[in-house]
């Protein structure tokens, strides 16, 4: 879904002016949109005066403020204490859309991955198109008018394959709908010219995780998640995500685990996702999984049992675990990670099941057993959402000509 969307250029040092403070503006971002002035220009590498001219430009251009208040202060180890630099109040804003089976949130994010607020409305079962994409557009109408501040994009988070191209959902099946037109929905509910970019919700919680969560760092990330129920995954490689030939890759709650299993709403048998999602581990528990409204919290419930020691919850998570292991043994064998970040119920299904969820992997992988992969827990709460944001927000990271403060002001 989201091919064109790579890391913000970092990594390479230099005096191209015009590139300092594009690279110093990513650094800000990535460091949660405050830094002090001598950590941003030890990490630009290209010389104090250099680093001067680009701070200069972005504070001009009012993206970024120094706060130089004594008490603002930040000591950076020997030498002159350092000002602080932070994301200014007058930059450009994300706003963010999050769709799941039973929540909708809307929410204003700066740079620096900082969510401002948030709204959220409960969303029906089997909800209906037309009148969900009426209430996001009346949420994005409100926060953006609310926001007092340029808004660089709208990014939306679906619950389905996007493709690239065109911002079109393939199949949301979890919400019992087929193909939507997910990005002319969107624009059809605004009422200014703001540009609107649509993503697969596993991958945009996997670039945020990478940028800003437990992912940071890692050249190939394997992130696999589930959001209430279903699975999803992501491979976010050099800093991209990794789309496929149209933006549909990383189905990986539909790599098969069972050749005969129970039929899957996407048409297959026995998926990853029927054996290893939250729906699965309720019946793993003996306990109903439906309705799948309020499902995440009655899955909670489960798992806090088994903190307790519970032992049928405690099989449900052993079993499920066992499950998931060898379906990342699997992945492992074909992507070669070098971390592996697990979300939603699936990170407390680490929590819980670590030494199950490993034991598979090691025996099931021969790569794994030359190089074990760190399995980390997420570390955002609403990762997609913030991958969302990051979607809106690349053309100010990037300095792209299709964003800029005039055009973002009028
Ligand atoms: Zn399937």
């Amino acid at each position: 879904m989201t091919p064109s969307v790579s890391s913000p250029r970092v990594g390479t040092n230099g005096d191209d002016s015009a590139n300092n403070s594009t690279r110093m503006l990513a650094l800000l971002h990535l460091s949660g949109g405050s830094a002090t002035r001598a950590e941003l220009t030890a990490q630009l590498g290209c010389g104090r005066s250099a680093a001067g001219y680009a701070l200069t430009e972005l504070v001009g251009r009012g993206l970024v403020r120094i706060d130089d208040r004594p008490g603002a202060r930040s000591g950076t180890g020997p030498g002159r204490p350092s000002h602080l630099v932070e994301v200014a109040p007058s930059s450009p804003v994300a706003l963010s859309v999050h769709l799941r089976v039973d929540t909708l949130d809307v929410a204003v994010v700066e740079l620096g991955g900082r969510v401002l607020r948030v709204e959220r409305e409960p969303v029906e079962a089997r909800p209906d198109v037309a009148s969900i994409f009426l209430r996001i557009g009346r949420l994005l109408r409100m926060l953006g008018r609310e926001a007092g501040r340029p808004v660089a994009g709208v990014g939306v988070s679906m619950p389905s394959p996007v493709r690239s191209e065109d911002g079109y959902a393939l199949q949301p099946r979890h919400l019992e709908w087929t193909g939507v037109p997910a990005r002319d929905l969107v624009r059809e509910g605004l009422d200014a010219a703001w540009p609107v970019h649509v993503g697969n919700d596993a991958n945009l919680a996997a670039l945020a995780e990478h940028r800003h969560g437990a992912g940071q760092g890692a050249r190939q990330l394997l992130y696999v998640t589930t959001e209430h129920i279903g699975i999803g995954g992501a491979l976010v490689t050099e800093g991209s995500v990794f789309g496929g030939a149209r933006g549909y890759a990383m189905e990986v709650g539909h790599t098969s685990a069972d050749p005969d299993g129970p039929r899957c709403s996407c048409g297959s048998r026995g998926c990853l996702e029927l054996v290893a999602d939250t729906r699965a581990l309720m019946r793993a528990a003996y306990l109903p999984d439906t309705p799948v409204t309020g499902i995440g919290y009655r899955a909670r419930v489960l798992m806090e049992a088994a903190e307790r020691g519970d032992p049928t919850a405690l099989a449900a998570v052993d079993e499920v675990a066992t499950r998931l292991g060898v379906g990342l043994a699997g992945l492992v064998n074909l992507l070669d990670p070098d971390r592996i970040v697990l979300g939603g119920l699936l990170a407390k299904l680490l929590a819980l099941g670590r030494t199950r969820i490993t034991t598979e992997l090691r025996e099931r992988s021969f790569l794994e057993r030359a190089v074990p992969v760190p399995v980390e827990v997420a570390a955002l709460d609403s990762g997609a959402l913030l991958g969302a944001a990051e979607l809106a927000l690349e053309p100010v990271l990037q300095a792209r000509g299709e964003w800029s403060e005039a055009s973002a002001a009028s």
